[in-house]
């Protein structure tokens, strides 16, 4: 892991700079998703109904944030069958007091297109990508529907014009996004599927698993999502969330799966004296 920051991002996020906070903002829900969907193979309960919730999130700091993924827009919603579409998560980043020229970087954990609807918006940021994510999905197989249907074309066009302009920084395993941030590549779920590590100046840890764990349940009962670019990565990619989850004290930190309901249970709600944003806001740390 190179232990610099990128050139380009000196002018915002610097060397002075460290995660402040971490939030979850939920911005869109389909509460008639069932338990098949989220595991790979059989599931004896497979009908009963299991909501699935989807959120980016942002690691905020003074002066800049960073988020992590770029969600899906109303538009997308539509098209999709049975998605709830709650609001902008950018508006939310703005409550938050990160307008969009105060995001100067957005880590993509996987380009499925729930994960990259908002990049066009985000135009001013730099896109932060796994070299074999956007080979994959600029490669052989793309063409098969199986894998055209979960992302939308025009986002990895964004991605790779937005590439073509200097505007992507693509890794091959560990990087350092900013100082007390890095990702970190496990791929299983996709072809380069990567996390996101937060060290916060308390100490504490935050990993964001996104998909390799789509639920707190994938990794904690070793039971892969349905969805699989291969099934052993992503016991392997259980296996190093638990790594990258230690804090410098040996306890461990905080795991925030993809799309588990359960973080609305689990972690404060942030901003509660603002309706707006009411359902779609926790402070994870
Ligand atoms: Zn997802």
């Amino acid at each position: 892991m190179h232990d610099t920051i990128p050139p380009s991002y000196r002018s915002v996020i610097n060397r002075e700079w460290r995660p402040s906070a971490v939030y979850a903002i939920r911005y869109a829900t389909r509460p008639t998703a069932l338990r098949r969907e989220h595991f790979y193979g059989h599931d004896d309960c497979g009908d009963n109904l299991m909501p699935i919730d989807y959120f980016v999130w942002l690691i905020a700091g003074p002066g800049a944030a960073i988020l992590v993924d770029a969600g899906f827009t109303p538009e997308t919603a539509l098209a999709r069958h049975g998605r709830e579409h709650l609001g902008s998560p950018l508006e939310v980043a703005d409550k938050l007091g990160y307008p969009l020229e105060s995001i100067p970087s957005v880590v993509v954990s996987h380009a499925h297109y729930d994960h990259t609807g908002y990049l066009p918006a985000l135009s001013g940021a730099r896109i932060h990508l796994q070299q074999k994510e956007l080979a994959f999905w600029t490669g052989p197989h793309a063409k098969q529907q199986m894998y055209r249907d979960i992302v939308d074309e025009e986002d990895v066009v964004t991605i790779v014009r937005s590439n073509f302009a200097g505007g992507v920084d693509l890794y091959d395993g560990d990087a350092w996004i900013a100082p007390g941030v890095s990702a970190h590549l496990v791929g299983g779920h996709t072809a380069g599927t990567q996390v996101v590590r937060v060290a916060l100046p308390s100490g504490e840890v935050v990993v964001i698993a996104s998909d390799s764990s789509h639920f707190y349940e994938n990794e904690g009962a070793r039971r892969p999502f349905s969805i699989a670019h291969t099934v052993p990565t992503m016991f392997d990619a259980f296996d190093r969330l638990g790594q990258l989850a230690l804090r410098a004290d040996g306890g461990s930190g905080i795991l925030l799966p993809g799309h588990d309901p359960a973080v609305k249970d689990l972690f404060p709600i942030a901003l509660a004296d603002d309706p707006t944003v009411a359902g779609r806001l926790w402070r994870i740390a």
